[in-house]
């Protein structure tokens, strides 16, 4: 890779459009026999503030310098041309420098690179690269690439020969870098360094968001578990209450259609018996009317007797109906009781537990019966509340019984009554025995038909009250199943569930059991905001992409931090062996400026350094950052020199010419080892009077195998070792022109071509 071309427009003094072409390598002459190239050297000349050192200056800018001070300037936009007396200021600072990349030392495709840097005055900035936009790192890395060291030798201008030497370790372990080839490692280890910290940033965020919704995350996941638990308990109930229920309901179905039949036949039977009855009834009135004759006092007796008959079916039915309201009474009562909650159990069992507790540290006889009173009342009122009723427990109404009592006194009354009258017309008829026999008889069987219908109506009103009964379970049922079973109830009423077959009171009572268990644990667990279940779901969803984050993170992490640790491998080898080299290189090219002496390079670590500089603990403690662990650990270098006959090694001690020396030996030492594709050196011959001068020459000739030079020089014996020549004037205008000097032509004609 070499420079071909160089154009500046409005960039300090050359506010015209200037171009600076360069030639190309070519054979080494005469032949080394290895095929070995030479560049020519560019010197550039002109008198004293024409403008060269601008022509350095337009190169390091170009490169992407940001220094101000290296660019000789206060501001940013003090490299666009100012104006002159003759010439008004330029909008824009403009510079293109090209590259033949033949050889792709930048590692891209085009074989011709021209970078671009545009500069205007309102302060926006461009870099193009082959006419694309590109960013400024972009450039670095690919010079760096290229081993254009633009920071530190590629461009070193007037007077900066010696800024080696005087800059401190750390500046030269910078200076160093670039010259060892370390440099585009150390862009991407700088690059992998902001993302470790990025990384680490992030790391800590994600980490401080999953720390904030972890606590939430558990109370969320505890009450999602009691809720599915919540669940299983209620599944469990409901198919405990569908038998428990199913298996009552059904069977009280199977007996109130039992009790239907029996009561619907009783009535049956009661009919029938009835127009039995009837038909005895005539037959008597027959034969009464046929044997009584004109005995009236028998008719009147009859008569009586027959309304007495009636009215006691009247009290009959009346006592019925007052033992059917009775019984109704309590079926109710019985049906009607429902358990506490068994909360409220709890807390009364409790209370009962506080009262026996107090006995303890009773001492008197009286106090512990007063105690024991108040506990005998408060457990066998709760005994009471917890028990269904027996229903020969319930009191009935005493209104009701009253009504009872009289009415089954007036049946008995008139069933004395009737009695007598029996008798009476027993006693009665038997004074004419045998011509009354049939009426005996016929009244006999009456009498045996009505004890009969009797009977069965009794029989009926049982079967009655106890259908009753059944329906007043049956509605209990039926409020008990909505109460707990809601919608589910009527399926159960509907469909007979296989399991609730046969099952007998013992296996019900168990049912009962387990599901008063089952209700208790609901009780005990609460109810549960339903929302709950989709904020878990939320959270945890969260939760679980905070994780994966986490998880990437880390792993960004570790790769990063391995890519840092191959990046130092490759650093810290390359450093070592091209290190050694320059050292090497140091010490031949000072002898030969110097004709002896000694000279040697050190690496420095950060406790040298701080030796070296005495510096305070405050500053110190700045290294002791999170990710020090990765610093390079060679954080200066220093330079020792001894001229031949010299004891001393301070660099300070060194006189201008010395120093000079010193330098180009030192930059002489990094070209051959690491030569880079051009170097701008502005008149760091300055100080080297003529015979350094001639072994400065010909060290540069020596060079120029590797490096493409570009000198600006007052030096005659430089400029004698140089292939094109650039003269630099300055008109009246304040503005620089640039003339083209082949050397031969020089000599040829004694004129300068423009
Ligand atoms: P020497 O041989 O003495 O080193 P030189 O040829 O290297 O001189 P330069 O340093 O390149 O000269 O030029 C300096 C001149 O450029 C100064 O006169 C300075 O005023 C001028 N100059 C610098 N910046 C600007 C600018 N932005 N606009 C116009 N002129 C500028």
């Amino acid at each position: 890779m070499f420079l071909t071309r160089l154009e500046i427009q409005g960039f300090k003094t050359f506010a015209k459009r200037t171009q600076l072409s360069f030639l190309p390598p070519s054979p080494l002459h005469p032949p080394s026999g290895r095929g070995e190239i030479r560049f020519p050297i560019t010197a550039i000349v002109g008198p004293n503030g024409s403008g060269k050192s601008n022509l350095a200056d337009a190169i390091r800018w170009v490169l992407g310098e940001q220094s101000l001070k290296l660019l000789r300037g206060k501001k940013s936009e003090d490299v666009i041309f100012s104006g002159s007396e003759g010439k008004g200021r330029a909008g824009f600072a403009e510079v293109a420098l090209t590259f033949n990349n033949e050889d792709h030392a930048m590692p891209i495709d085009y074989t011709q690179v021209t970078i671009v840097r545009r500069l205007y005055r309102d302060g926006t900035s461009e870099y193009l690269l082959n006419e694309g936009q590109v960013r400024l790192a972009d450039i670095h890395l690919l010079l760096a690439q290229a081993n254009v060291g633009q920071r530190s030798y590629s461009v070193i201008g007037q007077g900066m020969i010696d800024h080696i030497l005087v800059s401190s370790p750390e500046e030269r372990k910078a200076f160093f870098d670039d010259a060892t080839g370390v440099k585009p490692y150390q862009i991407k280890r700088h690059e992998a360094m902001l993302k470790l910290e990025r990384t680490h940033e992030n790391l800590k965020d994600v980490e401080m968001l999953l720390r904030e919704i972890e606590p939430r995350l558990r109370s969320l996941k505890r009450q999602a578990s009691r809720l599915e638990q919540r669940g299983e308990i209620e599944t469990e109930l409901h198919r405990l209450e569908a038998d428990y229920y199913g298996a009552q309901w059904w069977e009280l179905v199977g007996q109130m259609k039992q009790s239907k039949e029996r009561f619907e036949q009783a009535v049956q039977k009661i009919k029938d018996e009835r127009n039995e009855l009837t038909r005895l009834e005539k037959e008597t009135e027959r034969v009464e009317k046929a044997e009584s004759g004109e005995d009236t006092e028998l008719v009147a007796m009859q008569e009586t007797y027959r309304a007495t008959q009636k009215k006691r079916e009247e009290i009959r039915s009346h006592v019925f109906e007052t033992e059917k309201a009775i019984e109704m009474a309590r079926v109710k009562a019985q049906s009607n009781w429902a358990p506490l909650p068994l909360l409220q159990i709890i807390a009364e069992v409790d209370e009962v537990v506080k009262v026996a507790k107090v006995v303890k540290g009773l001492k008197t006889v009286e106090e512990i019966q007063t105690i024991i009173d108040d506990l005998l009342v408060k457990s066998t009122g709760l005994r009471k509340k917890l028990e269904r009723p027996n229903p020969e427990d319930i009191k009935p109404d005493p209104a009701l019984v009253k009504k009872l009592k009289d009415f089954r006194d007036q049946e008995g009354a008139l069933k004395q009554e009737l009695e007598k009258m029996e008798t009476a017309i027993d006693v009665h008829l038997g004074k004419e025995k045998t011509a009354r026999t049939e009426l005996i008889e016929t009244q006999r069987t009456l009498r045996e038909k009505q004890t009969h219908i009797h009977l069965l109506e009794n029989q009926s009103n049982t079967l009655q009250i106890e259908l009753a009964r059944f329906e007043e379970r049956e509605h209990a049922l039926i409020r008990e199943m909505d109460e707990f079973m809601k919608e589910r109830a009527v399926k159960v009423r509907t469909e007979e569930p296989p399991l609730a077959k046969g099952r007998s009171g013992g296996v019900l009572e168990h049912t009962y059991e387990e599901i008063q268990r089952a209700r208790y644990k609901l009780e005990l667990i609460g109810g549960i905001d339903p929302e709950i279940m989709k904020e878990y779901g939320d959270t945890k969803e969260r939760h679980e992409f905070l994780d994966g984050q986490f998880q990437d993170l880390t792993k960004a992490l570790a790769d990063t931090e391995k890519i840092i640790e191959e990046l130092d491998e490759q650093i810290e080898k390359q450093s070592k062996a091209v290190f050694a080299k320059i050292n090497k290189e140091f010490d031949r090219y000072f002898k030969l400026l110097f004709g002896g002496g000694s000279c040697q390079l050190m690496k420095l670590t950060r406790e040298e350094v701080d030796e070296a500089e005495k510096v305070d603990e405050v500053e110190k403690g700045e290294e002791d950052k999170p990710l020090s662990k990765h610093k390079d650990p060679i954080v200066g270098v220093d330079i020792q020199a001894t001229p031949p006959g010299k004891k001393l090694k301070a660099l300070n001690l060194l006189s201008g010419g010395e120093r000079a020396l010193t330098s180009i030996a030192l930059i002489s030492a990094i070209m051959a080892v690491n030569p880079a594709p051009f170097v701008v050196l502005d008149e760091v011959d300055a100080a080297l009077d003529e015979s350094n001068t001639i072994r400065f020459a010909a060290i540069l000739d020596e060079l120029s195998r590797s490096s493409q030079f570009i000198i600006i020089t007052h030096n005659r014996a430089t400029m004698e070792k140089a292939d094109v020549l650039y003269g630099v004037t300055m008109g009246e205008e304040g503005v620089s022109n640039l003339l083209s000097v082949h050397l031969e032509e020089l000599t040829q004609n004694g004129t300068a071509r423009r």
